[in-house]
């Protein structure tokens, strides 16, 4: 199936990834200080986590849209990098537009913490915690060289099977899947020594960074009742950071040893962190219809869905994300002109969001307006290159448009992809029916 040139794009890419192994075998640990053979180089960790984070940010549903709570978190992570075994890293950190509650480190700097987090927090030093707690993860070098590739390619693919088997070749079918991209963020799984160390590295950052070092109990605390309480919210978080009491208890035990000027309620720092997340848990109403009505769209109960997406988007009408999953809701009941207007409003806010695009230019393939279908699946395709499902509706385009070749093009974008179900039978009979691809010589099926 797959091309000459991928495959000895592929072996190249074996070559460098031995080549750079070797050149690590002698790097040396910042907050161990011991050598350790599997650790890239730091050029190397700065250049994966530089590629994949705006691909994760995308895949967490995009940036939570609030220029200021960016900058308040990025300052915030900022004093602890500064206080940390590798401050001369350029350490990015984001709220991510996610309900679910999680965060994450890429090598070389590179965190994210969701909105669903920040939305179960109280105060800045609970903040620290957690990236404080993402920050030692980077600075003792806890993820393996060519991990964060490996997951991305792997996922992709994981995508295009999951609609595969679970979708038709309808467009409402694949906009039903709209959280495709977000459910299958499975980050590094950490060891739990490496959850104890950045469990005490975060600890050692926040203190000095001037943090009360209660805000990571409570971060536990948080966590561990959402775990009771929301399982399904936390699962991601706990797939890659396991937690356990043993973990609480470390970080209680550890407290009294602390600087006693830090364990005061002024260095929980509320107010500041009340102030910066007031919008954010302004909307917070909105998106929980939103999460509500996904989940019934789920359960093929479209017109209940549709009604909360709805009142989502009177609730909160300059969010983006609320608008996605309104016309999706749309799609899937038929009503396309509301669709593509509700599509529209999502573009219109959020130009660079991955899932306003796609489902932009599915609404526009089902109201049989291809070239803006084309224009806008273009648009999603370069923000999160190589999704099937985005090829096979440009594939669809083309082919409206009699574009046999640029059609023909996209459906072998499919089929090296995703081998089997509904999409990748519609490419693959195309290709055949056209010439591109011989049938296959075994009649299966
Ligand atoms: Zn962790």
């Amino acid at each position: 199936m797959r091309s000459g040139p991928k495959a000895i794009q592929r072996g190249r890419r074996g070559v460098l990834a031995v080549a750079a192994l070797l050149l690590a075998a002698c790097a040396v640990n910042p907050v161990t200080h011991r050598s350790e053979f599997s650790l890239m180089s730091e050029a190397q960790e700065v250049r994966e986590g530089e590629e994949a984070y705006p691909l994760y940010t995308q895949m967490s549903e995009g940036v939570f849209q609030d220029q200021a709570l960016q900058v308040y978190v990025q300052s915030v992570g900022e004093r602890l990098a500064r206080a940390s075994h590798r401050p001369n890293l350029d350490y990015r950190y984001n709220v991510v537009n996610s309900s679910e509650i999680n965060a994450y480190a890429l090598p070389g700097g590179k965190i994210s913490i969701t909105r669903g987090l920040l939305a179960r927090m109280r105060n800045e030093a609970e903040l620290a915690a957690v990236l404080g707690h993402e920050t030692g993860h980077v600075t003792a070098r806890h993820q393996a060289a060519g991990y964060t590739r490996q997951v991305l390619t792997g996922l992709l693919t994981t995508v295009g099977v999951a609609a595969l088997e679970t979708a038709n070749v309808r467009g409402a079918d694949v906009l039903a899947q709209g959280g495709l991209l977000a459910a299958n963020l499975v980050l590094t799984k950490y060891s739990r020594d490496q959850e104890r160390q950045a469990d005490d590295l975060g600890m050692d950052y926040m203190t000095r960074a001037g943090y009360n070092p209660e805000g990571m109990v409570e971060t536990m605390r948080i966590l561990l009742e959402s775990q009771q309480r929301e399982p399904s919210a936390v699962e991601a978080m706990f797939q890659s950071h396991p937690l356990s009491s043993e973990r609480l208890a470390t970080a209680e035990a550890r407290i009294p040893a602390q600087d006693r000027a830090l364990l005061t309620p002024e260095a929980l720092k509320v107010a500041p962190f009340q102030a910066a997340t007031a919008h954010l848990r302004a909307v917070a109403p909105a998106y929980a219809k939103m999460d509500e009505g996904r989940k019934l769209l789920g359960e093929k109960k479209e017109a209940e869905a549709l009604q909360l997406l709805e009142a989502a988007t009177v609730l909160a009408p300059d969010q983006a994300l609320l608008w996605v999953y309104r016309a999706a809701g749309e799609v899937k009941a038929g009503k396309t002109e509301a669709a593509l207007s509700s599509a529209d409003r999502a573009v219109t806010l959020y130009p660079d969001l991955f899932q306003a695009r796609f489902t932009a230019g599915v609404a526009a393939y089902e109201a049989k307006k291809y070239a803006e279908s084309i224009n806008e699946l273009s648009a999603a395709d370069k923000l999160v290159p190589g999704q099937p499902q985005v090829a096979f509706f440009l594939g669809r385009g083309y082919e409206a448009e009699g574009e046999r070749e640029n059609a023909a093009r996209q459906y072998a974008g499919v089929v090296q992809k995703v081998q089997k179900g509904p999409m990748a039978e519609y490419s693959y009979s195309r290709l055949v029916a056209w010439g591109y691809a011989k049938p296959p010589v075994d009649q299966k099926q």
